[in-house]
């Protein structure tokens, strides 16, 4: 039961056409029930069909964006670096996958991304790293030839 519900009670006025009154009286003698909490369950259940809708489709997208990152294999915000730069540091940066610190004149990699960002920094460890592992682009002309 959401919480929104039967904190304190409150009349609501509003208008509706003929029609509508119709409808909902002959639906609330059909249930035999009062056309008030008729009309209440209606609005609740609409309310949990909307809530519902909302967290299913926010689910599918938090999976979708999950799933994205772990194509691309990149959980840390470099999808759009294309390439690695060795620079010597002129100020204190941290390394943008394992968050090690990276002291001035450090030798280290800048990434050149494809869209203006913040500059992001690897440190040697973690480029080693990536040119040991063959990217998913790779792996993939593998399978298929
Ligand atoms: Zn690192």
């Amino acid at each position: 039961m959401r919480k929104r519900r039967h904190r304190q009670v409150r009349w609501l006025h509003t208008r509706i056409s003929e029609d509508l009154e119709d409808v909902l009286k002959r639906e609330a003698r059909r249930r035999r029930l009062p056309v008030s909490l008729f009309v209440r369950n209606v609005l609740e259940s609409s309310l949990d069909f909307v809530d519902d809708i909302l967290e299913n489709s926010m689910a599918v997208a938090r999976r979708s964006h999950d799933l994205a990152r772990s194509v691309s294999g990149r959980a840390d915000g470099l999808t759009d670096v294309y390439g690695w730069q060795e620079i010597i540091l002129n100020r204190e940066a941290a390394c943008a996958r394992c968050k090690v610190g990276l002291p001035v004149g450090a030798p280290t990699h800048r990434g050149l991304r494809e869209q203006v960002g913040p500059a992001v920094f690897l440190c040697s460890a973690c480029v080693h790293r990536l040119r040991r592992m063959p990217t998913e682009a790779t792996i993939e002309e593998e399978e298929s030839t």
